[in-house]
């Protein structure tokens, strides 16, 4: 099946000012984000519009994101959204430094969608700011189940200490003089 990222070129540079929509909602998974976070129903929504000017082809738009992902600590799923705004060019024989390459008589816009979509990807993901996480001695996830793994630990912590109390009372204490 053809990539519905792959325009026709000829098409837009038959007549100058040509107009083409571009309007899709894609699986992230096409993209081959390497991300473990990112789960494949994460949805890019693309609306791009391209026109050929004199200079070359112009491609306005917006990329939205909607990121399933997985909280870092406790691995919740959580959904975030990111939005990139698209403003390039891509030129046959370039004279704009920042312009994409125009080879051949078919457009992939598929690297620069994935490249700005990146960009925008959530850095760190956690389910809220001061998510507790997973007790790493039981598994529990603190956050709805929080485990007794601490309050056995201080409990230890006070058995040692009684015990030395214990000692000490048995032996004869100096006396204040
Ligand atoms: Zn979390
Ligand atoms: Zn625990």
């Amino acid at each position: 099946m053809a990539s519905p990222f792959i325009v026709n070129t000829v098409e837009l540079l038959r007549r100058l000012g040509t107009q083409k929509d571009l309007s899709l909602i894609v699986s992230a998974s096409r993209f081959g984000f390497d991300d473990s976070r990112i789960a494949d129903d994460s949805l890019i929504d693309v609306n791009l519009h391209l026109e050929s000017l004199t200079n070359g082809i112009v491609v306005h738009g917006v990329l939205d994101a909607h990121w399933q992902l997985q909280c870092r600590r406790c691995l919740r799923p959580i959904s975030e959204s990111s939005r990139a705004m698209v403003d390039e060019l891509y030129q046959r024989i370039p004279d704009n430094p920042d312009a994409y390459p125009l080879v051949g008589e078919q457009l992939d816009l598929q690297p620069m969608v994935r490249e700005l979509v990146l960009l925008g990807a959530p850095e760190s993901s956690l389910c809220s700011p001061d998510c507790p996480g997973i007790c790493p001695q039981c598994g529990a996830d603190l956050q709805s189940d929080p485990c007794t793994c601490d309050a056995k630990r201080i409990d230890e912590r006070w058995a040692v200490l009684d015990e030395l109390r214990q000692q000490l009372g048995e032996q004869e204490l100096p006396a204040i003089t």
